[in-house]
């Protein structure tokens, strides 16, 4: 087992000991993963397979993925809330703000060149403060990697001009991860 495995075990160890009485649903990928994708939060089929983001939003990333010719081994998947929130109460910012620790945690350990995060609550997870539609398009130099938010492939599957822009975002970040894998 690679030492960053063995890290994202210890993160993940640390998760069940914090929040006990959770049905925990860890990132998954590969832990020298160049690329980062961080969601919100999983769903009930999230929490059934025990992986973020599966289903139409995984086809939908996958397909993303092999258009703009991305290496899909290249890549790690996870959300800024570890559990499924459930349809009717929306997480708090005090719940939310108790697992950015462990998203750093987890970034900090993969080290990933860039980290692409999915709709508004990521967004904020990560430390930005305004809202996506301020700040998309642009890319931002977080230290050891660049940040390049996007929408989340929900909107996306009910939006086809979404769809379009999340294709777009996917072609630049080929070309960014081109230019700093050079
Ligand atoms: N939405 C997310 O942001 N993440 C998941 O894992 C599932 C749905």
């Amino acid at each position: 087992m690679s030492e960053e495995t063995q890290k994202l075990n210890q993160v993940n160890d640390s998760l069940k000991r914090k929040f006990k009485d959770r049905k925990l649903v860890f990132g998954s990928g590969f832990s020298t993963a160049k690329i980062v994708f961080v969601g919100e939060a999983p769903g009930q089929d999230e929490e059934k397979e025990g992986k973020p983001i599966t289903g139409p939003k995984e086809k939908l990333l996958y397909q993303l993925l092999k258009t703009a010719g991305i290496n899909k081994n290249k890549v790690y998947f996870t959300n800024v809330l570890k559990y499924y929130p459930s349809a009717f109460k929306a997480p708090t910012a005090k719940e939310i703000k108790s697992y950015v620790p462990f998203l750093k945690e987890e970034l900090k350990t993969i080290n990933p060149l860039l980290v692409v995060t999915l709709g508004n609550m990521a967004l904020n997870g990560i430390g930005m403060r305004q809202p996506l539609d301020n700040v998309h398009g642009r890319t931002f130099n977080l230290g050891s990697y660049e940040l390049l938010p996007t929408f989340h492939p929900d909107h996306a599957l009910k939006d086809p001009q979404i769809k379009k822009i999340l294709e777009l975002d996917f072609i630049k970040l080929k070309k960014l991860l081109d230019s700093k894998e050079a």
